[in-house]
């Protein structure tokens, strides 16, 4: 097999090991003579999947019963509009305006109730994270919305908004499990799984059990968290090998000594590729440097057609996936949990030759 290094922003890669455990129980589960793909999830075998990939994330993420863990379909893009419709109370709700995601989530809820726009970085193009000012908060607002990681951008929150008794609610989707992030700070948290989690078509919610309430009229009851809570997300059928994958990461990241030890990972990886950056005479990170994200690593050369050449040759050189979001050009490396210190080292040598050549 050629070997190569994933910088996909998502769908991403995903831990070897766990690849290499789906591989071997993929035609006889665990003596069971069937794939899990081929299981009823009404039977026990998913049950129990189930049940153990929802006790793991809670270990992981030291989430408290006052929350509920929901494992969901329709991407974060479903959440946009999940959220407003099973919080809306008062009928407005903050937003912090961080980019191409939150742009999109701000013009879902719109529908369903009041958004307010509170901070935004849309004045230099969504290059670093604005300071929310406590003075600017509704209080009487349903919650207050930030995306805790900017996949597109580079950017992220390195401290969290303070929002009082409103719920605080993330869009973690590209920044879910690659620190320790305090679950108790938010009301709700959600994630599309293809990014730090694992494959596509599983979306997680953690949502305080106290803000499922009133909806707004005529929510379909597959857009109801508290149909899902009820049913442990068995409403229907959900994306039963998906959970089965989401499982076998969190317990390899359990096995790797849990978040605190992915954190220290994920700053040692992402602080490499950006301590080469800002000591480059061609390569330059974009975003403001307190605000760089340690998932999403977003870069330029000086002429676009240095940029194509670096894509073209890099790709040959087994460096897949580099190429930035159309939003904003250039070059983008995302360091996920899954993405070893091998890869980001074999990057950089690439990096420094490519800068010798031009
Ligand atoms: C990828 C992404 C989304 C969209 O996710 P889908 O699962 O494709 O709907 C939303 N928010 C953030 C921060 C993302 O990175």
């Amino acid at each position: 097999m050629e070997s190569i290094y994933n910088f996909s922003a998502g769908p991403a890669v995903l831990p070897r090991e766990v690849l290499l455990q789906v591989q071997e129980e993929l035609l006889d589960y665990q003596g069971s003579g069937m794939s899990v793909m081929e299981m009823s999830h009404r039977g026990v075998i998913i049950n129990e999947i189930r049940d153990r990939a929802e006790a793991s994330l809670r270990q992981l993420m030291n989430i408290s019963a006052d929350y509920e863990v929901l494992f969901l379909q329709g991407g974060a893009t479903t959440q946009f509009a999940m959220i407003p419709m099973n919080l809306v109370r008062n009928g407005t709700a903050d937003y912090v305006n961080t980019g191409v995601w939150s742009t999109k989530a701000m013009a879902e809820a719109n529908q369903y109730l009041t958004v307010r726009e509170v901070a935004s970085s849309a004045d230099q193009h969504f290059s670093y994270v604005p300071t929310v000012d406590p003075e600017q908060l509704n209080p009487e607002a349903d919650y207050l919305h930030i995306t805790t990681n900017n996949t597109i951008h580079g950017t992220v929150f390195s401290s969290l908004p303070k929002s009082g008794e409103v719920p605080l609610v993330g869009d973690m989707s590209s920044d879910i499990l690659s620190k320790d992030y305090p679950v108790s700070e938010f009301g709700l948290i959600y994630a599309g799984a293809q990014k730090n989690i694992g494959p596509a078509g599983l979306t997680l919610v953690i949502v305080r059990k106290d803000l499922l309430g009133p909806l707004w009229p005529g929510t379909p009851l597959m857009m109801q968290y508290a149909v899902h809570a009820k049913k442990k997300s068995m409403h229907n059928t959900p994306p039963t090998f998906a959970i089965y994958l989401a499982g076998l990461v969190f317990d390899w990241l359990l096995e790797m000594g849990g978040l605190a030890e992915m954190e220290r990972r994920n700053r040692e990886k992402a602080a490499l590729l950006y301590d080469f950056l800002d000591a480059s005479s061609a390569f330059r990170g974009s975003v403001r440097v307190e605000d760089r994200s340690l998932m999403n690593v977003v870069f330029r050369l000086p002429e676009t057609a240095q940029e194509q050449r670096f894509l073209a040759e890099s790709a040959a050189a087994g460096l897949k996936t580099l190429k930035g979001h159309r939003s904003v050009g250039g070059m983008r490396a995302s360091l996920y949990n899954a993405m070893p210190l091998a890869g980001v080292k074999a990057l950089i040598s690439f990096m420094k030759e490519f800068e010798r050549t031009l």
